[in-house]
């Protein structure tokens, strides 16, 4: 009995749709912990639409690794922070590849470091409309698509959040650390509004990751700082990041959602 129900790798699952290999589109995929998503998605069979803000050069790099593993990418230019580049960014998908099965919300900034009492509106207000709004926007669009509401097949949201939501940023980013306590309830309160449409919406709370992410901030050596910190003693990769969303959207993960998962070191 037991080999019977031996889970199936993630691989063989994607390529085993009766319409063509699945397609996911990845907001942020040029750098970091979307590239990583994007690469990995790509060796697994997904079809793979890379979305970037402004380094077209090193969203060209993830399209091209993506091609060698044997998919396909296509690499599009879009602010999340912007409704048209959203709507754009979607129909650019529809064009390409004419279906969509998993969204990964990765785009997000953790903005200039500040306390509350020095935090200019300006600067909030642009965290917020990339972080929150833009992860909204994408979400709006892709249960457009999929949502069996919609006449869609259904398909997987992962919105990447972070364990700032947990530990709220003191001193560094509260702002950001609000942000990401957002995407937490939108997890919850989206995956349930959507669970009988065929759509699994769930989260990683990434930790400490080394990515850029710390040095276009202005902090260069923050991984070097709290590494040591971390329970585990170490900052974690984008790639063990991104295993655990492409196993959020598999197959093996189809009776979850609304969950949001810490993958942080024990931090
Ligand atoms: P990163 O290395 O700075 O990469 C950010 C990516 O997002 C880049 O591909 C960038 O595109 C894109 N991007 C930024 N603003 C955008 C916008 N307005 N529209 C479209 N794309 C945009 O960041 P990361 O560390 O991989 O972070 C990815 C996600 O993980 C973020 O949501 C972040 O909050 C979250 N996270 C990170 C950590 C960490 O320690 N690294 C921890 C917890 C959560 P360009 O290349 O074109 O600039």
């Amino acid at each position: 009995m037991a080999s019977k129900i031996r889970a199936k790798p993630a691989r063989t699952a994607a390529r085993r749709s009766s319409h063509g290999k699945p397609v996911m589109i990845v907001t942020g995929g040029s750098r970091g912990i979307g590239a990583a998503v994007a690469r990995l998605a790509g060796r697994q069979g997904w079809r793979v639409v890379v979305n970037y803000r402004t380094e077209k050069k090193a969203a060209d790099r993830v399209a091209g690794a993506i091609r060698r593993a044997g998919s396909e990418a296509i690499v599009v230019q879009g602010d999340v922070g912007s409704e048209s580049d959203v709507v754009a960014l979607f129909k650019a998908a529809d064009k390409a590849f004419g279906r969509l099965d998993a969204l990964v919300n990765n785009a997000g900034i953790v903005g200039t470091p500040s306390r509350v009492d020095e935090l200019p509106a300006r600067q909030l207000r642009r965290l917020l409309d990339i972080n929150v709004t833009g992860c909204f926007m994408c979400a709006r669009e892709a249960i457009r698509r999929m949502s069996t509401r919609h006449g869609g097949r259904g398909g997987g949201i992962v919105n990447i959040s972070s364990a700032a939501a947990r530990l709220g940023g003191p001193g560094e980013w509260v702002h950001y650390a609000a942000s990401k306590g957002a995407i937490d309830t939108m997890t919850i309160g989206l995956g349930r509004e959507v669970a009988a449409e065929g759509i699994r919406v769930n989260a990683v709370r990434p930790g400490l990751i080394d990515t850029d992410i710390h040095a276009t901030a202005g902090l260069p050596d923050r991984v070097a700082r709290l590494g040591p910190t971390v329970p585990m003693g170490r900052a974690g990769t984008a790639e063990e990041v991104a295993t655990a969303i492409l196993w959020l959207l598999s197959k093996e993960a189809s009776y979850v959602t609304s969950s949001i998962m810490d993958i942080s070191g024990g931090r």
